[in-house]
């Protein structure tokens, strides 16, 4: 599971959370609410854990959707990715923990990611993509797991040129805890003055942590931004109450300048770990346009129709679905 590993050990590390300049006491996050996400198979079959399913928007802003992709253990042929389909609005990110994925657009943007890499793509006013495992994943089978988050754009920013940027494993940002029992690939943002690497059009902080067995977190965490720490793999506590939290789940922690989470004795936990600077606009969305209004969308839709959100290339690949 763990995409890119390290020593954590050689690594830069995080500060504990200090008192404020007057001398308030750093203040850990609490738990506001504890979400299993609930298991569902996407388009052409493969499983899927819906992480924000039952969470508000207002909780999850400017987060809109994530699915954790797998794990699965395919057999020969098993594999099952996306037919090319439009987006408008909003960005997808794609961070692959184990096997490949290919991606492919309409405005020139793709390749191949494998374990620890992430695709970034802004749909901006709009593209097609197609997102499949490569043909020798599908001949062979094998293991696949990853997750794909969708992060809105702004009201200025959602018709701007589409974008796409590969980010390959080894331009994460890794760091270690204070105590070195806990290893993070920081994917986007800004932690405790560390930058990783994947661009973003509003302020997030995107990140993969592993904590050891028995391992307790502390980590600075943007104030203005929410956070959010869904369980990939494993059990543990999170928030400064301590909530138990295992694979499948979703904590929105409150306000605070820092989060806890600890892992249990056990095996690992690995949990991803979200922020953003909440965009507080209207959210009209429907499908894979996601928009401020409705005439909005219904003007996504026309657009799709008409062939303004991109053609697919005549070399666009196809996806791999059997034997023939
Ligand atoms: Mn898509």
């Amino acid at each position: 599971m763990p995409a890119v590993t390290a020593d954590t050990l050689t690594l830069p590390r995080l500060h504990e959370p200090t008192p404020a300049a007057d001398g308030t006491a750093p203040r850990s996050r609490r738990v506001r609410s504890l979400t299993t996400a609930p298991e569902g198979f996407e388009g052409e079959g493969f499983p899927v854990r819906r992480a924000f399913a039952g969470v508000p928007v207002a909780d999850l802003d400017p987060f809109l959707h994530l699915d954790q992709m797998g794990a699965v253990d395919y057999g020969p042929f098993e594999p099952r990715g996306t037919d090319w389909h439009p987006h408008r609005g909003f960005e997808t990110v794609t961070y692959l923990l184990d096997g490949a994925f290919v991606h492919q657009d309409s405005h020139g943007g793709g390749g191949t990611i494998g374990e620890g890499a992430t695709q970034w793509m802004t749909a901006g006013r709009g593209v097609l993509h197609i997102e499949t495992p490569p043909e020798d994943l599908v001949v062979r089978g094998g293991l696949f797991h990853g997750i794909q988050l969708w992060v809105n754009l702004p009201a200025r920013s959602k018709m701007i040129e589409p974008a796409y940027q590969n980010l390959e494993a080894d331009r994460v940002t890794l760091v270690s805890s204070a105590d070195g029992g806990t290893l993070i690939r920081l994917i986007a943002g800004d932690l405790d003055g560390h930058q990783g690497p994947g661009r973003t059009h509003t302020p997030i902080a995107l990140a993969h942590a592993t904590l050891a067995p028995g391992a307790r977190l502390d980590l600075p965490w943007d104030q203005a931004s929410n956070a959010l720490v869904y369980a990939l793999e494993g059990n543990g506590t999170v928030g400064e109450d301590r909530v138990g939290i295992r694979t499948g789940q979703l904590a929105v922690l409150a306000d605070g300048d820092h989060l806890t989470i600890a892992a249990g004795e056990r095996r690992p936990l690995d949990v991803l770990l979200l922020g953003g600077r909440p965009l507080r606009e209207p959210v009209a969305a429907y499908g894979p346009f996601v928009m401020n209004t409705r005439d909005e969308l219904l003007e996504a839709f026309e657009d799709f129709q008409k062939g303004r959100l991109g053609v697919v290339p005549a070399d666009g690949i196809r996806p791999h679905r059997g034997r023939s």
